[in-house]
């Protein structure tokens, strides 16, 4: 099986009625493979700042922040690469920068840090744009919004930061924007959301973590954690109708993403895009080109009057079975 799906690699994400469904990945650390992934992906969905940041011992200067992003952005050019701002907070604490708080996923993580620290967030901006200078196939992600008043704020210091550039001789147009759909409110100013950025990327973990208020690491409520809940799936379906009538692009880089069965069930409901961990790219592609698109369609339809995430895993499952 390994080998066919091998095979299956070159050949296109397309369902058999003809539907493209755009494969990206998730990347933080160098990617040594990328002359492999290049031709099979549709750029890079998600990479994650946090991640390098994590290996040194201070915060890497913006020079050598612009050198790792152009390593990403070259090795991937001409396709686009979608950078995260520093998504620190949460579990992921930097050694040099402890954050020690009661409730850390609910606490000071993501865009609240990097907008109480612009300096930080400053540096990181105009190391994305100097390694994007010459490419243009930079586009920046915001994680952990909440409120409008945060993409406000940080699309102000963009907008500064592509000044102090120009002011070096560095004349780059603004890069397209786009915010992490991951925390529920955001579910609800979509349209205000939309009138300010170009793209939505849906961190299906965070978003299963906070509308179930399970903690997606705690071994005791592990069981709880389920992105196949009715209510996560029913918040899933709407976003991706309501994005689409809002006409914004807009893609799914959790972990749901990489699962074949979740990947159907988020191409039925319309996603434009899904970005995974490249080791899951074989089997949700083989999924893809096996199902055809108004079949992953009714698949949605039967799931989500479903009451039970029991019973819509034990639905995915057989109609999964019955595809292989
Ligand atoms: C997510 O929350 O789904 C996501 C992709 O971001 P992270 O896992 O880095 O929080
Ligand atoms: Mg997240």
């Amino acid at each position: 099986l390994a080998e066919v799906l091998e095979h299956e690699q070159d050949l296109p994400s397309c369902t058999p009625d003809g539907h493209d469904m755009p494969l990206m990945v998730n990347t933080g650390l160098a990617v040594d493979s990328v002359g492999l992934l290049k031709p099979r992906i549709s750029g890079v969905g998600l990479y994650r700042t946090e991640v390098p940041f994590m290996i040194t011992e201070r915060f890497p200067s913006e020079q050598e922040q612009a050198r790792l992003y152009r390593e990403q952005l070259e090795g991937f050019a001409p396709l686009p690469v979608v950078m995260r701002t520093l998504d620190i907070g949460g579990d992921k604490d930097l050694p040099y920068f402890p954050i020690n708080e009661a409730n850390p996923f609910l606490g000071w993580r993501g865009i609240r840090v990097t907008l109480d620290h612009p300096e930080v967030l400053m540096v990181q901006l105009r190391a994305m744009l100097r390694a994007s200078d010459g490419l243009n196939n930079l586009q920046i992600l915001l994680p952990m919004v909440t409120n409008i008043d945060e993409v406000d704020a940080a699309l102000r210091l963009l907008d500064r930061a592509l000044v102090e550039l120009a002011e070096d001789g560095v004349h780059l147009e603004r890069p397209r924007v786009g915010v992490m759909i991951e925390v529920p409110a955001t579910l609800y100013q979509l349209e205000a959301l939309a009138a300010r950025v170009d793209f939505f990327s849906v961190g299906s973990n965070d978003l299963t973590q906070y509308l179930l208020a399970v903690d997606r690491n705690n071994p005791r409520v592990a069981d709880l954690y389920d992105a196949c809940h009715p209510a996560v799936l029913a918040a899933l379906a709407r976003l991706a109708e309501e994005a689409s009538q809002l006409r914004v692009p807009t893609s799914v880089c959790g972990e749901l993403a990489g699962d074949p069965a979740g990947a159907l069930l988020l191409m039925g409901m319309g996603f434009d895009a899904l970005s995974m961990n490249a080791p899951s790219l074989p089997r949700v592609r083989a999924a893809i080109r096996r199902v055809s698109l108004s079949s992953a369609r009714e698949l949605v339809g039967e799931i989500l009057s479903m009451p039970t995430s029991k019973e819509v895993r034990s639905h995915l499952g057989k109609c999964f079975t019955a595809w292989q």
